[in-house]
C-alpha cells in the first residue's frame, strides 16, 4: 500500500489557529520526512462562495505561508494547483470549474499556474485539483492542454487517464480515520493490497467543532508514527504512471466499509457499529466483521436502489 496525503486551501491565511494548525500539521510531516501534496490556491477568494466578490487576497502577501510552504518544498513536498481564486462562478453552487466552457476553464488555470510558478519558481507543477472536488470533462481537457499531467479529484470519481492526463479519486481524511479507529491500520494495509490512495486532509479536519468527529493533531502525529513504524510507504502523485488501482471487489468492500462508519452519525449506524462491538467482544473481530460487511453492502444496495427509483 502507498499512502498520499494531499493537504487542500493551501492560500493566503488570515486565521492565527489556522496558520497555527497548519504549521505544526506540516512540522509533524517534516520530522518524519514524509511529503505532502499541497493543493495552492494562487490568488483566494474573500469569499469563495459569493460569485460576486471582487476582493482577493495573492499568495505572495503573506510571507508566512509562503516560507512555510517553500521549506515544504526544500523537503519533497508536492506543489499542486487549487484553482485560480477557489471561488464559485454559480449561485447555491459550488464549483470554479465545472460547467464552464473550455476556454475560459483554460484561462482560469493558465494563469493561476503562472502565478504559482512565479511565487515557487523551483518547484515542479504537474497536479491541478480542482476546488470543492467539482470538474467535468472540459477540466480535464484544459488541464491536457496546459501540460499538467494528473487532475485529483474526490471520493465519487473512478481512476482513469485521457489524453496523457492521469485523473485519480482522493478520499476524506475522516473516513480514514474512523476506518482506523474501528479497523486498524492493518486492516487497511491489508484491504488495498498494493495500491495507491490519496487522503484529503484540510486544516478544519483538527480544529475542534461541535461536529462528533474531531482529529487532533496529537492522534494524528500517532497514526503517521504507526505508519512510519510499518513501513508503510508515503509519497507524492507519481506522474508516468497511473497510482495503482484497487482490485474492484477491494475497493466495493472499502466504499461500503466507509459508508458505515459514516452513518456512525446517524442512529441507524451507531446502533449497528455499536452492536457489532458487543458481537465483537463475545464472538470474536472476524465474525463481527463480517456481520458488519454484510449490513454495510446491504446498506449500498438500498441506497442503489433509491438512486434508481429517483
Ligand atoms: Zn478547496
Amino acid at each position: 500500500m502507498k499512502l498520499i496525503f494531499r493537504y487542500d486551501d493551501f492560500a493566503f491565511e488570515h486565521s492565527e489557529e489556522n496558520n497555527a494548525v497548519r504549521e505544526r500539521l506540516f512540522n509533524v510531516f517534516l520530522s518524519l520526512d514524509m511529503p505532502i501534496v499541497v493543493a495552492v490556491v494562487p490568488n483566494i477568494s474573500a469569499e469563495v462562495r459569493n460569485r460576486y466578490n471582487t476582493i482577493f487576497f495573492p499568495i505572495e502577501n503573506d510571507v508566512q505561508s509562503v516560507s512555510l510552504l517553500n521549506r515544504g518544498l526544500e523537503n519533497g513536498f508536492q506543489l499542486a494547483l487549487h484553482g485560480l481564486t477557489h471561488q464559485t462562478h454559480r449561485d447555491r453552487s459550488a464549483t470554479e470549474y465545472a460547467n464552464l466552457p473550455f476556454e475560459s476553464q483554460l484561462q482560469s488555470i493558465r494563469k493561476g499556474m503562472n502565478h504559482l510558478s512565479r511565487v515557487f519558481p523551483n518547484a515542479p507543477l504537474e497536479v491541478f485539483i480542482p476546488p470543492w472536488n467539482s470538474f467535468d470533462d472540459s477540466t480535464v481537457d484544459a488541464v491536457g492542454k496546459t501540460g499538467l499531467r494528473i487532475v485529483c479529484g474526490g471520493e465519487n470519481i473512478e481512476a482513469y487517464s485521457k489524453n496523457g492526463v492521469l485523473v485519480v479519486p482522493g478520499w476524506a481524511l475522516k473516513g480514514f480515520i474512523n476506518y482506523l479507529r474501528y479497523y486498524s491500520l492493518d486492516d487497511f494495509a491489508c484491504l488495498l493490497g498494493g495500491s495507491s490512495i490519496v487522503i484529503m486532509m484540510h486544516s478544519y479536519d483538527f480544529v475542534k467543532t461541535a461536529s462528533r468527529y474531531t482529529l487532533s493533531l496529537d492522534e494524528f502525529g500517532a497514526v503517521l508514527g504507526e505508519i512510519r513504524t510499518k513501513n508503510i510507504e508515503v509519497g507524492i502523485l507519481p506522474v508516468d504512471v497511473q497510482p495503482t488501482g484497487f482490485i474492484p471487489t477491494q475497493e466495493c468492500l472499502l466504499r461500503a466499509r466507509l459508508d458505515l462508519l459514516r452513518r456512525q452519525s446517524m442512529h441507524i449506524g451507531t446502533t449497528f457499529v455499536g452492536a457489532a462491538h458487543i458481537i465483537k467482544r463475545t464472538v470474536g473481530q472476524a465474525i463481527a466483521d463480517k456481520a458488519l460487511d454484510r449490513v454495510a453492502f446491504g446498506l449500498q444496495k438500498l441506497k442503489a436502489i433509491r438512486n434508481h427509483l429517483r
